[in-house]
């Protein structure tokens, strides 16, 4: 794999450079720009990979179930064939340790070899047959029904994740396996290693004898690139990760569209931690260290961050803060993955510390980089938590708010005053039973995952998981963006009515010859 960078466009099978001005990636450990430069897109560009998408759906959905899972492994394995020069280049850019960047190399690997599973398994496709009952009357037709693909689907890499929530990252992944070709809009603060991993797929799809429309990558703006990507008329459906104001902005722009098409955007979520007094009672010294690594983890950047604790004061609740403020003093701010995040953080902390009736317990020390963060951990009351909705906003970055309630009843009214989260995590024994089944419906509601004694930073890719949420955690609570589940995303179901045998795909014949679990009138068969 090649792994030295020109700052090109990806359209289709080629590169080209980008005519609409040129940036370079900072470095955010020294707050310098990085050679090269890389060209961003014009409309034109957009018009083309938009074409190419296109034309490349009816063929790439129509190649055989291995052939798509090969395709997906041949992927990780240019990955993997980039070597060191994608980590080295991936820390340059995020300013994230080499340790956490192989680990999220592993996690995207893991990712498209999951996904090449999970089109070989076919269960994805829905298949369902109803036999014809011409006696009946009236008479029933013939009735077949699979899962097919929304379309072309663009992708806008995450900062935080340059790796698996980026340009091969799950929205990718699940799109491709789901049979969509991919147009992803490249974060503007990881180029090269967009470039890098952009050129491993495009090498792919050539050598799996794809159509080249099946992946491209541009550079550019978001507002006037990103925007006119998910307005083309080509496209189907949008993967978005990253701020409330970008993920809200896309799906108006969807919206407003003459044809509106889905848009999956994981925005913003605080992550709520409920203390239960039982389990404080327990380990609280132990939960405050625990939360705190939790909490400072890749300085604090992933949206499963635990952003705000909740537990009855109390001595119990004092040996908590004491275990957590010693712990939180003891950690160095790490770099920060751009100069505007760090920034946003700076100005999100500074911004809850004058909030009336929050007093900050306990900063870490700030890191010695340019755009290092200070972690934070701040503590208000119930009554003021619920009076004042700015207490609720993401900071994205190691800052929390501690809220002390009086009662139990105070966790309730907690719990059902918060927006949409991805997480919601409980921390009980069995002394707290009666508290955890009165909380747990209002966190379903609330929540994607609900955690029970765990930390949620760490998603785990497998087939149970779901990071979603109600609104503002996502655009669509009914989707996973990780895990098996993230292609139902881009799948739309057809039925077939009647239809000769030789119109059929094989999932969808009479002699299954893809041996796929179907449902056939009503009961589960492999035949
Ligand atoms: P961002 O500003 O939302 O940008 C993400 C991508 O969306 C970029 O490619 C950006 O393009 C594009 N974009 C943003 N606004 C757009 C708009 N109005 N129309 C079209 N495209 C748009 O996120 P970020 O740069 O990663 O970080 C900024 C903030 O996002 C952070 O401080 C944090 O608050 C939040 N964030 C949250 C999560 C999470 O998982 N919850 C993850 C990452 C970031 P441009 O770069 O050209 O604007």
């Amino acid at each position: 794999m090649t792994t030295t960078l020109n700052g090109h466009l990806l359209i289709g099978a080629t590169v080209q450079a980008g005519a609409s001005g040129q940036f370079r990636a900072v470095d955010p450990s020294t707050g310098r720009e990085i050679e090269p430069a890389f060209g961003s897109a014009t409309l034109d560009d957009v018009e083309r990979v938009c074409e190419l998408a296109e034309q490349a759906f009816d063929t790439y959905r129509a190649v055989p179930l291995e052939q798509r899972a090969q395709f997906l492994e041949q992927i990780a394995e240019n990955i993997l064939g980039l070597g060191p020069a994608l980590i080295e280049r991936a820390m340059q850019e995020s300013g994230l340790p080499q340790a956490r960047l192989e680990g999220e190399r592993g996690r995207t690997v893991n990712q498209l070899r999951l996904f090449a599973k999970v089109v070989r398994d076919g269960r994805w496709l829905g298949t369902a047959l109803d036999a014809a009952l011409p006696e009946r009357a009236p008479p029933r037709p013939d009735l077949r029904l699979r899962k097919i693909g929304l379309g072309p689907v663009v992708v806008f890499g995450a900062s935080n994740f340059p790796l698996a929530f980026s340009v091969a990252g799950g929205d990718t992944a699940s799109a491709l396996a789901a049979g969509c070709p991919v147009i992803v809009k490249a974060h503007g603060a990881h180029p090269g290693t967009s470039e890098l991993v952009g050129k491993a797929i495009q090498a792919a799809v050539a050598s799996c004898g794809l159509p080249e429309g099946v992946f491209s990558m541009l550079h550019g703006d978001g507002r006037s690139i990103g925007q006119a990507l998910v307005t083309h008329p080509a496209v189907k459906a949008v993967g978005f990760t990253g701020s409330r104001q970008g993920g809200v902005a896309l799906v108006q722009a969807a919206a407003r569209r003459p044809e509106p098409i889905p848009v999956y955007a994981e925005m913003s979520s605080i992550n709520p931690i409920f203390l239960l007094p039982g389990a404080l009672a327990q380990r609280a010294a132990g939960i405050g260290a625990g939360f705190v690594d939790s909490l400072t983890l890749g300085s604090g950047q992933f949206c499963t961050n635990p952003g705000l604790v909740i537990a009855l004061e109390g001595e119990d609740l004092d040996t908590f803060i004491g275990a957590a403020s010693t712990a939180l003093q003891g950690k160095v701010g790490a770099t920060m993955l751009t100069p505007g995040i760090h920034k946003a953080f700076n100005q999100g902390v500074e911004k809850l510390g004058k909030e009336a009736g929050v007093q900050l317990l306990a900063r870490g020390e700030c890191g010695t980089t340019a755009c290092a963060g200070q972690p934070a951990l701040f503590a208000t009351d119930a009554a003021t938590f619920l009076a004042n909705p700015a207490l609720e906003d993401e900071i994205f970055g190691a800052a929390s708010l501690l809220i002390r309630c009086r009662d139990l009843a105070e966790f309730r009214q907690i719990a059902e005053h918060l927006d949409g989260q991805l997480t919601a995590t409980l921390f009980l024994t069995e002394a707290d039973r009666a508290a955890a089944l009165d909380l747990l419906p209002v966190l379903e509601r609330k929540a994607g995952r609900v955690l029970a004694n765990g930390f949620p930073t760490g998603v785990e890719v497998s087939h149970a998981m779901v990071h979603g949420g109600p609104f503002p955690a996502t655009s669509d609570s009914r989707s996973t963006s990780v895990g098996a589940g993230a292609i139902d995303r881009f799948l739309r179901p057809v039925s077939y009515q009647d239809l000769p045998s030789y119109l059929l795909a094989p999932e969808l014949q009479d002699d299954n010859p893809l041996a796929l679990w179907r449902v056939r009138d009503g009961s589960l068969a492999q035949h």
